[in-house]
């Protein structure tokens, strides 16, 4: 399928989003801004591993200073990557970065609980952006969307498209052009139905900015990669995307490869003629082959900067997209994969959960804990819990909100402190973290010996 013809957004001076260039890679740092020489060392290594884009999170006006000093240091290293902004909340400190940077990332609806000041706030935005060149994300998440959108539309893909539609439709009243759009959830049909329903949207608006596509909270290990390529590859297999971002709750330098492969694979229905040949897809569809089209230029420029499983990640984008899509019930036995694969698969595109569903975020300067290996940890002592879904999240500002369909939470505050939800409530507060796993587990015990009374 051809790609979706999108406006080129130009980024600094060397880069350009959109208007049928090659799809961009790009990552997060997950080191606190205020270390500004962690933050440089991490970005320099993420610019020298491929990352297009380096985003940075910014938390506060206080941390603006920081983002000018990190810049200046890269500029004065020799690296030219662009940096991005990643600003939630606040609009004074996306006002006061956005000259500093290249992107801003946001999400306009939580500038402020007044849907009318978030409005208000977000045109004072766009002004300053417009004046310094600066491009914006407007980054909608499945779990954020505000009882604005909520009450309207419900919890739903078209919710996230219409809410999107609303922020695009200010940018275009404001003259402004520069933006890339994403709509992400951790869930891969909800992520590919609200892509889908914007790029419609855009469409008909005679106005299609680029994507930024990303499978949000997607976990580590095989499964973040997996569903990252079941997303993300269905996406790019219909034309929609631009800019990728795989999404790992793993060092950052880990994505890369990853999102390297989907750029260089992901558009394509058939498995790469350099995979591993004996894990490959022994029989593929009849219109295996289809896809992108070779509309990705640089593609055959591209090569993954560190080690990936070809063969997990072929079979991720050839069989994920047609399960999602229910062209299929089941992996045929004749594709050669192992059952653990298909199971992955299966699960990845929502069709069969042979295990707990896990949600994670990557982790980010706000993060104030060891959020891999406590992930690891709840992996490991939940994994007996089929049917649940479990999140893992990297702060208390953020992670609450993007938890959406989680039936668990346990959210690091810091300080080694953590809440726990039960849903979208707070069940256990502060509690150290010393304890918190055996404290989660005995409320999910308390919950299912409950329901199974109230069954009998
Ligand atoms: S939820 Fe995770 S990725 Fe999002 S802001 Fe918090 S720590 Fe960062």
């Amino acid at each position: 399928m051809a790609r979706i013809e999108t406006l080129p957004v130009r980024i600094g001076e060397d880069l350009i989003i959109g208007g049928g260039h090659p799809i961009v890679v790009q990552t997060m740092c997950n080191t606190h801004t205020s270390d500004v020489a962690a933050t440089v060392a991490q970005t320099l290594e993420l610019a020298a591993a491929g990352a297009q884009l380096v985003r940075i999170t910014v938390p506060g006006l206080q941390d603006v200073p920081c983002v000018a000093e990190i810049k200046r240091q890269l500029r004065e290293a020799g690296c030219r990557v662009p940096l991005v902004a990643d600003i939630h909340f606040s609009s004074q400190t996306a006002i006061a970065v956005a000259p500093i940077v290249e992107k801003v990332r946001i999400n306009p609806g939580n500038f402020h609980p007044d849907h009318d000041q978030a409005r208000e706030q977000f045109a004072r935005f766009l002004a300053v952006c417009k004046q310094s060149g600066t491009a914006v994300r407007v980054g909608l998440n499945h779990g954020s969307l505000g009882r604005y959108i909520t009450d309207r539309y419900g919890n739903t893909p078209h919710a996230m498209a219409m809410a999107a539609m609303e922020w695009l439709e200010m940018c275009i009243a404001a003259d402004f052009y520069r933006v890339v759009v994403s709509l992400k959830a951790s869930n891969t049909v909800v992520m590919v139905q609200a892509y889908r329903e914007l790029a419609a949207l855009m469409q008909q608006r005679g106005v299609v900015f680029p994507m930024h596509l990303g499978v949000t909270e997607a976990g580590g290990g095989d499964s973040g990669r997996i569903k990252s390529c079941v997303g993300i590859a269905t996406l790019l297999q219909e034309g929609i995307g631009d800019t990728i971002r795989v999404s790992l709750t793993e060092p950052p330098v880990n994505e890369l490869p990853v999102a390297q492969y989907l750029a260089m694979r992901g558009c394509s229905a058939s498995p790469s003629s350099t995979g591993s040949a004996s894990r490959l897809p022994s029989s593929l569809p009849a219109d295996a082959g289809t896809g992108f089209g070779g509309a990705n230029p640089a593609a055959a420029e591209l090569s993954p900067s560190g080690p990936v499983d070809d063969g997990m990640l072929d079979a991720a984008i050839c069989w994920g997209p047609k399960l999602l899509k229910r062209e299929i019930d089941e992996i045929p036995d004749s594709a050669g994969l192992s059952d653990y694969l298909k199971d992955e698969i299966m699960q990845a595109a929502r069709r069969r959960f042979y295990k707990p569903e896990y949600i994670a975020c990557p982790g980010c300067g706000r993060t104030m804990y060891n959020l891999q290996e406590t992930f690891e940890e709840v992996q490991r002592r939940t994994a007996h819990l089929k049917g649940l879904v479990i999140a893992v999240m990297g702060c208390i500002v953020n992670g609450p909100g993007e938890m959406a369909d989680a039936d668990w939470g346990y959210v690091g505050e810091g300080g080694g402190r953590v809440t726990i939800y039960r849903r979208s409530e707070p069940v256990l507060r502060h509690i150290p973290d010393t304890e918190a796993i055996d404290r989660l587990l005995e409320l999910i015990e308390k919950d299912r010996v409950g329901q199974s009374l109230s069954e009998s």
